[in-house]
């Protein structure tokens, strides 16, 4: 089975998960998804196939090499989807040979993607493309990477002459909630490195992703009758527009790409009487996400210095590290992943995410984590498509990379 195939079969489980349910996982669809996995692992003849109470996935592909000294390495992708776009009835739709221009997805609604609005179309002439009806997400992201890994276990299963180390295979739940790594056991896990399959298009090796917080503020106004409010009244919500006027308003994400970092303000609710602003909080670099949150510490004392003190109160946490402190110092992750992207006629290409992975928090758990494109694109929306041919090299790339673990000993990776 290719791995496209998969995918499609897997884009039928509505597996979104929900930020407001505090289990894990969020929904039942993704233990759904766990199990319908889980046995077609089991059918393929993998072992130790267990899905844990959280609903995580773990299985392994035996080793073939006698007296393997080297890494168990890890493959990792998640089940979930996000929920900020339609993602029931899923309609995948191939479309061979594009032809190059706009696409077509949708004639009765008249919903088409469009070559100006997607660069990497170019790039995809002459390939077979699975979209959807323009009315949902295809759920790519992360099932291309579950459909890939999958698809190589298959591979390295039916062909032992294949030569390899112990594989440890990881699907985990509410990724899309910033949730995917809390409960992930790495211990039991058992990898000494993994990758996540959780990219965009093929030959995308990445290891930096931003450092991140959140800032949680609350305003409290002093609410009196509009008629009588004159130099008595605090509006906090007039307070919390000043608030947000106090930070840089040049350091949001419609203004900033590449290493800058910003101040985003993701949810804003307020009445007179109180209000209450969200913020994440974006940087690369460490020492700029530090700077970062102290402007807004002193954006709080500015409001309580003119309002009066208590009138802003803030929590700042901190969500997740940039992940390439702690992939550096393994450097054959990334060597690796480039050569055997090469030797498929591929051109490695590392960027700085704006964003995390799993990788990102996992990597600070104790497995360093760099992530793998997938060979999709346009992720939570509906525009979103995989490229077969590339799903088929993406596949091919993690057998290679398990190949390649195989042939080293355990010198070289601890170098
Ligand atoms: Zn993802």
């Amino acid at each position: 089975m290719r791995a496209y195939e998969r995918l499609i079969k897997y884009a039928a489980f509505p597996t979104a998960s929900d930020e407001n349910c505090p289990q894990c996982p969020s929904t039942h669809a993704q233990t759904a998804f766990a199990n319908a996995l889980a046995d077609e692992l089991r059918t393929i003849g993998l072992c130790d196939v267990t899905v844990d109470e959280n609903g995580y996935l773990f299985a392994s592909i035996d080793g073939n090499i006698d007296n393997y000294d080297g890494a168990v390495i890890g493959f990792i992708a998640h089940m979930d989807v996000v929920d900020v776009v339609p993602f029931t009835d899923i309609k995948p739709r191939l479309i061979e040979n594009y032809r190059g221009g706009d696409i077509l997805l949708n004639a009765e609604k008249n919903i088409s993607l469009l070559e100006s609005d997607c660069a990497f179309l170019g790039d995809l002439v002459g390939k077979t493309l699975l979209v959807t009806d323009g009315t949902t997400l295809l759920g790519a992201d992360d099932k291309a990477g579950i459909a890939e890994i999958i698809t190589m276990a298959e591979n390295l299963v039916n062909h032992p002459e294949i030569k390899h180390g112990p594989i440890r295979i990881g699907f985990t739940p509410d990724e899309e909630i910033g949730r995917g790594a809390d409960l992930f056991d790495v211990k039991r896990f058992g990898a000494d490195f993994a990758y996540t399959v959780d990219g965009g298009s093929f030959g995308g090796v990445v290891y930096e992703t931003f450092n991140a917080a959140s800032a949680d503020l609350t305003i409290t106004g002093k609410s009196i009758h509009p008629g009588a409010g004159k130099n008595a009244m605090l509006n906090a919500a007039r307070i919390a527009e000043q608030f947000d006027m106090l930070l840089p308003q040049l350091e949001r994400p419609e203004y900033t790409e590449g290493y800058e970092g910003f101040y985003h303000l993701i949810e804003m609710k307020g009445d007179v009487s109180s209000a209450k602003l969200r913020y994440i909080l974006r940087d690369h670099d460490w020492d700029k996400l530090t700077a970062k949150k102290e402007v807004v510490r002193k954006a709080v004392e500015e409001i309580n210095r003119r309002y009066g003190e208590g009138t802003a109160v803030v929590e700042i946490r901190d969500s997740y590290r940039n992940m390439r402190e702690m992939v550096e110092p393994h450097r054959h992750l990334i060597n690796i992943a480039y050569e055997c992207v090469r030797a498929l006629g591929g051109t490695p290409v590392t960027v700085p995410v704006r964003g995390g992975t799993d990788g990102s928090r996992l990597s600070y758990m104790g497995l360093p984590c760099p992530n793998l494109g997938t060979g999709s694109y346009n992720h939570h929306g509906c525009f979103e498509l995989a490229c077969v041919e590339q799903m088929d090299d993406c596949t091919e790339l993690i057998i290679k990379i398990a190949e390649a673990y195989g042939k080293l000993g355990k010198d070289y990776i601890n170098k």
